[in-house]
């Protein structure tokens, strides 16, 4: 099962939750923590895995035989990003501007354009306890996080078990990237008005990536009840509430696994898992989310 963790806006303990998961339930079941927020990686500050593995991740990049070049300007005609331009009857590359979508080297009638990798981030992998970690960085400048986001996620469908992926926050392409195709997303808000009004574009998210989605709603206790409000109008079952608690906030600021330091949250997580399995096979409230 892919299960991706996701979040309207940042800081409302989605990492924290992605990785007390892992952690608990990989006591009992082999487990995966993707790391997918590849501009922030954070996961690792909490795991401390050991790294065993780092590869590069690539984009194929145009790069243009003047000899053959005719200035036809075809290529950069099909280029959405401005990567390739024609001046003067020759063709530039902007390789920090391409995506990659090999268009030109497609449409060029002269065969000019062929494709070089170009490195734009690396994977490490390795072990934390009984969790396998992933994460991905994109190198600084490259203005790519979505490929290097999907990099990642790609690597769920090689694993067995449960893949627990920590989508970046917002709903951005590199969002898209981590939460497409999951089995279920996990949507971890806060109540307050912020909260419900990220809350409400990331279920927009996953309801046009038709994957069904529940809601964990943290720090009970400081905000209203217009998420709660919320979900029950639109049918989206909230799994899990977590009181605002200041040690937990405490032990999130050390890099402190909360599944390790308050059992009564282990109790809670379970039980939420328990939830998550009920909606995947359809025996919850959820598919009304979906
Ligand atoms: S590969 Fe795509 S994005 Fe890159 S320069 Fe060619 S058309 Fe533009
Ligand atoms: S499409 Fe090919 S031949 Fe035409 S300008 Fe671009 S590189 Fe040159």
């Amino acid at each position: 099962m892919i299960l991706t963790v996701a979040s309207g806006k940042g800081g409302t303990g989605k990492t924290t939750l992605a990785v007390n998961m892992a952690l608990l339930l990989a006591e009992t079941m082999p487990v995966a923590l993707l790391d997918c927020d590849v501009e922030e990686p954070n996961a690792h500050l909490f795991l401390h895995p050991a790294i065993d593995a780092c590869e590069p991740v690539t984009l194929p990049t145009p790069v243009v035989d003047e000899e053959r070049c005719c200035g036809c300007g075809k290529c950069a005609a099909v280029c959405a990003f401005n990567a390739i331009l024609v001046l003067g009857g020759r063709a530039l590359t902007f390789p920090e501007l391409c995506h990659g979508c090999g268009g030109c080297a497609l449409l060029c009638p002269e065969g000019a354009v062929t494709e070089e990798p170009r490195g734009i981030g690396v994977i490490e992998a390795g072990w934390a306890e009984k969790v396998r970690f992933l994460h991905g960085r994109v190198d600084i400048g490259a203005p790519l996080a979505a490929p290097v986001a999907a990099a990642v996620r790609k690597r769920a469908q090689e694993r067995q078990g449960l893949i627990i992926v920590d989508a970046p926050p917002g709903t951005s392409c590199p969002v898209v990237a981590a939460v497409k195709d999951s089995d279920y997303c996990l949507l971890v808000t806060e109540p307050t008005p912020f909260g419900l009004h990220d809350l409400q574009l990331a279920v927009g998210m996953a309801r046009e990536l038709q994957v069904p989605c529940g809601v964990v709603v943290n720090r009970v206790g400081l905000g209203d009840q217009q998420v709660a409000a919320y979900c029950a109008s639109e049918g989206i079952p909230i799994l899990l509430e977590i009181p605002f608690d200041r040690r937990y906030a405490e032990c999130y600021a050390r890099g402190g696994q909360l599944v390790r330091e308050f059992p009564e949250l282990r109790d809670k997580l379970r039980k939420l898992w328990l939830r998550i399995r009920m909606e995947v096979e359809g025996d919850g409230p959820g598919a009304a989310g979906h």
